[in-house]
């Protein structure tokens, strides 16, 4: 199956799936640090704002169920939503929102997570449109 992912310009090296990592910038007159990337500083204002990649590992800092679809640019997955978790990561630098691949049992504040991606929906000719996610740390070792 052709899987590409939603927008290049959120990772670092989209090319390379097998080391994914989240693009965000950091200013350079204050050290705030965003994600998505912009390109002024939403504290000091002022920058310059350079490119800066953000570390993979966080934990789980607050999560909700999204339980009915998102309103538009969202797409539903081919058939129809299914509720997923969604939240923000702390990776220490910056918060990230993100859906989270957690199971219900198991989704809690402070939960070690690790960035993977999941399937989002499926463009017209069939192609899998994959989004950035996080996961339960310790997936990672078994
Ligand atoms: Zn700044």
């Amino acid at each position: 199956m052709t899987t590409r992912l939603i927008d290049d310009s959120l990772f670092d090296n989209a090319a390379d799936g097998a080391s994914l990592r989240l693009a965000g910038a950091r200013c350079a007159g204050c050290g705030t640090v965003v994600f998505p990337r912009q390109d002024s500083c939403p504290r000091c204002s002022e920058g310059p704002m350079s490119a800066h990649v953000l570390p993979v590992s966080g934990r789980v800092w607050s999560w909700t169920l999204q339980a009915f679809p998102p309103k538009p640019p969202y797409r539903p997955p081919t058939g129809a939503h299914r509720p997923y978790h969604v939240g923000y990561v702390d990776l220490g630098e910056v918060l990230v929102e993100a859906r989270l691949a957690v199971p219900r049992a198991r989704i809690r504040i402070g939960l070690p997570v690790r960035l993977t991606t999941v399937p989002a929906y499926h463009d017209d000719d069939g192609t899998e449109v994959l989004t950035f996610a996080f996961r339960p740390e310790e997936e990672e070792e078994r």
